[in-house]
């Protein structure tokens, strides 16, 4: 799918009934600090109020993991199952869902439990460059209608787009976290993107042995020529998207970023790419990035085998925030880095929109506390011309009362939820 080609939407028109992607009912058993729970989700605002500790953000957690098939706060799948389980012979938990999907009903599921096997690799999409924690043990069973998937069948059924307090570490962090975001961006609204940056991590896992062999003197450098290829092959894909993807990113974050910012300056994202090409453009450009990827490679050869890994692809590469002539990641404040990861947050959701026709379900994990009333307001108004969102908060008080009177809004208490009438 080529995103250049995608006309983006303007948010807010009305949907299709084809557009309906609703959660309608969530389930958990043994999940975090829900032991369980059977929970009726309405559409439009949901607001999740509850103290500290009490599993809001663990609803939310049950929710992205159902459109991802992976946690966004831990790669240990144990912690996600409850404590109380450990008891049992084989510790385990469920995340059920129904969701109302262009007029059907489409039940999604994910079992853990507990056992003495690794997950198989592929399960582990996006973790390729994070350290795994492979003493976790922990089988995953994904069904979808019963039927039973990998992971990357279960990714695009439901999409999610989370704002959470961490989101400001995709400006200022790791390289790391912004190549995982737009793997999981990609992924989400491209199926080819997942199937091309799995063979991709396979590839470079390989290539990677090779290449430490050849270091060693226990292997044939000419060896390298068949992964090269296939390297060449997927990471161009790979590359040429997330260009596409972040020039779609460009044409929304503009105007987003110039209202919440009030005006402190154009913030325009870079793709920066290890194999150091200038964007091109149309069908040539798959052509010229595996030209440039190969020349990258040979040129790269000396000191991968001195290394013994590899030193150029996709998965080195980085995407940079400029507001004006600054990079935000070195130079802005906390403030403007909250601002970026905002702007980039709704510019997402517009974009899965756009390209998807379907609604994403909007996830705001506590956002609300760090922002000024501008903000807020701005966040709130845009979040509720989606479809389904949930909001969790500690405070009530937050919000305007007008948006509140429109909201369904439920308390959570130690793994419970129950309607709040305000
Ligand atoms: P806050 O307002 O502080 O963000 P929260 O309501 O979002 O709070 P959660 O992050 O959802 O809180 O966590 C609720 C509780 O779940 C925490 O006390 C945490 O210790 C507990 N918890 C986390 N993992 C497990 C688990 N595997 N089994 C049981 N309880 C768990
Ligand atoms: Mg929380």
């Amino acid at each position: 799918m080529h995103l250049s080609l995608i006309q983006v939407r303007v948010n807010g028109s009305k949907p299709s009934k084809e557009d309906t992607l609703i959660i309608n009912h969530l389930s958990l058993a043994n999940f975090r600090n829900y032991a369980s729970l059977e929970f009726d989700l309405p559409p439009h605002v949901t607001v999740l109020q509850g103290e500290n500790a009490q599993g809001k953000s663990n609803l939310l957690e049950a929710v992205y993991i159902l459109a991802t098939s992976r946690s966004p706060r831990t790669l240990s799948d144990r912690e996600l199952i409850n404590w109380d389980a450990f008891k049992e012979e084989i510790p385990a938990c469920r995340i059920v869902s129904v969701v109302r999907k262009a007029g059907n009903d489409l039940k999604l599921e994910i079992a853990l439990s507990a056992r003495a096997v690794n997950p198989p690799q592929s399960e582990d999409l996006f973790s390729r460059w994070q350290p795994t924690n492979r003493s976790s043990s922990v089988q995953k069973r994904i069904r979808i209608d019963g039927i039973i998937r990998h992971a990357a069948d279960l990714i695009g059924q439901l999409n999610v787009v989370t704002f959470s307090v961490y989101d400001i570490d995709l400006v200022g962090g790791e390289p790391a976290l912004r190549r995982r975001y737009l793997d999981i961006t990609n992924s989400q609204i491209d199926h080819k993107y997942l199937r091309n940056l799995q063979r991709y991590n396979r590839v470079l896992w390989q290539r990677n042995q090779l290449l430490r062999l050849i270091s060693e003197n226990k292997a044939n450098p000419d060896e390298l020529a068949f992964w090269d290829e296939q390297l060449v092959e997927t990471g161009t894909y790979l590359i040429v998207q997330r260009e596409h993807t972040v020039a779609a990113l460009n044409q929304l974050i503009e105007g987003i970023h110039d209202e919440l910012s009030g005006g402190q300056g154009k913030l325009n994202l870079v793709y920066l790419k290890s194999i150091d090409k200038q964007s091109g453009k149309g069908d040539s450009a798959v052509k010229e990035t595996a030209e440039v990827f190969t020349k990258a490679l040979q040129a790269a050869r000396d000191k991968e085998i001195a290394q013994g890994m590899s030193l150029v692809g996709p998965h080195r590469d980085d995407l940079r925030f400029f507001v004006g002539e600054v990079d935000a990641g070195v130079y802005a404040s906390r403030g403007q880095q909250r601002t970026v990861a905002l702007s980039l947050r709704l510019a997402e959701a517009k974009l899965m929109l756009s390209v998807t026709k379907e609604h994403p379900v909007v996830l705001l994990d506590d956002v609300l506390s760090e922002l000024d009333a501008r903000r807020r307001h701005h966040l709130l108004g845009s979040a509720a011309s989606y479809q389904q969102v949930l909001i969790t908060t500690t405070d009530l008080d937050r919000f305007e009362q007008n948006f509140l009177s429109q909201a369904s809004i439920f308390r959570v208490t130690q793994g419970r939820i129950e309607p709040l009438s305000t």
